[in-house]
């Protein structure tokens, strides 16, 4: 089958031709119809999510989209023709966590698809059985690969957050693959948006497209938020990980305000005043990808028609190379697809 794999982790791809994988005990066969690419991706491929040079060659990938082919042993067989999208985090099941059904904190984690076993940058993929989740039928594998982390995880931080109605929410990086669809899910749950982004055509399409106020964020120091703002934000989302974004955030909330950062960035820091957060009783929210549950929810708001999937690029796995370095040059809208022909429409 053709893949892209990573030999080197911070190394570039390698697009070939490998053995088929063959579904394990438990494990399912997927024939893998898109999967989306992300920073997330670019991150595992570095080798920040693990570089252990015993995984390599690895296939990444993990918001993979396809249809069972096959079952492994322990599998029931009527799974098979099912659509799916992979669940990001290699979870236990059986955990004080998993048990709780917070599978994103399960004390036994495994990993991560793409990084710790092969995920969707090939034509089939296997994945333990309870990592592939059912889509509900008639959805657009393309549009699909949206739920599994872009729209599961603002469903995450709307939650964890407690975005409530009226509440005034403000996105950083909103024109990204995350920030493009928060928007969306933030307004679902209530909230009044705004979307800081530097890139001028990301803009336009939030204000055009998805009729989101839209601030130009090129430089913290004089953004702008609408009248009526003044009071200060009740929630602030930050996807772009940097000092400066950070730094702002903390400073743009009213009280009773509330920050979520979802980046990793090694070395980023930035500064809090303890007087400042309980004077103004404020919260800075780490949150960590999403719940199956909270999956199943991304799954329908997409199917409903609720969120809007927000495809910039679809490629074939041949132009790999082209759509990361849209990604790493910040001119990718919303999120990039690799995408083969369904060989059982
Ligand atoms: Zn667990």
């Amino acid at each position: 089958m053709e893949a892209a794999r990573i030999h080197a982790w911070g190394g570039e791809l390698v697009v070939e031709r490998v053995p088929e994988p063959r579904p394990g005990p438990g494990e399912v066969l997927v024939q893998v119809l898109a999967c989306g690419v992300g920073l997330t991706v670019l991150n595992c491929i570095e080798g920040h999510l693990g570089a252990d040079p015993d995984d390599l060659p690895r296939v990444p990938g993990h918001e993979l989209v396809g249809r069972i082919v096959e079952t492994g042993p322990g599998v029931d067989p009527s799974r098979q023709g099912e659509l799916v999208s992979a669940y990001f985090y290699l979870f236990c099941g059986r955990c004080a966590r998993c048990l709780a059904g917070q599978e994103d904190l399960c004390l036994n984690l495994e990993g991560w698809i793409g990084v710790d076993r092969d995920g969707g940058y090939a034509q089939l993929a296997a994945l333990p059985e309870r990592n592939a989740i059912s889509l509900p039928p008639g959805l657009d594998p393309v549009e699909a690969t949206v739920i599994a982390d872009a729209v599961a995880t603002p469903v995450h931080v709307s939650r964890l957050a407690r975005i409530r109605p009226g509440d005034r929410v403000a996105v950083i990086a909103a024109g990204g693959g995350l920030g493009i669809h928060m928007v969306q899910v933030a307004r679902l749950f209530g909230a009044e948006v705004v979307g800081l982004e530097a890139a001028p055509a990301k803009r336009r399409y939030l204000e055009q497209e998805l009729r989101v106020a839209a601030v130009d964020s090129t430089d913290f120091h004089s953004v702008r938020l609408p009248s009526g703002w003044e009071v200060g934000a009740d929630v602030v989302v930050d996807f772009l990980g940097r000092r400066e974004s950070l730094t702002w955030a903390l400073e743009a909330l009213g009280p009773d305000g509330r920050l979520v950062t979802l980046t990793t960035f090694p070395g980023v820091d930035f500064p809090v005043s303890p007087r400042r957060m309980v004077f103004s009783q404020l919260a800075i929210l780490g949150s960590r990808y999403a719940t199956r549950g909270e999956f199943a929810l991304a799954a329908r708001l997409v199917a409903e028609g609720r969120v809007r999937p927000v495809i910039g690029r679809r490629e074939h796995v041949a132009e790999v190379r082209a759509i990361h370095d849209d990604l790493r040059r910040g001119r990718l809208l919303g999120r990039g697809v690799l995408a083969w022909p369904d060989p059982a429409p």
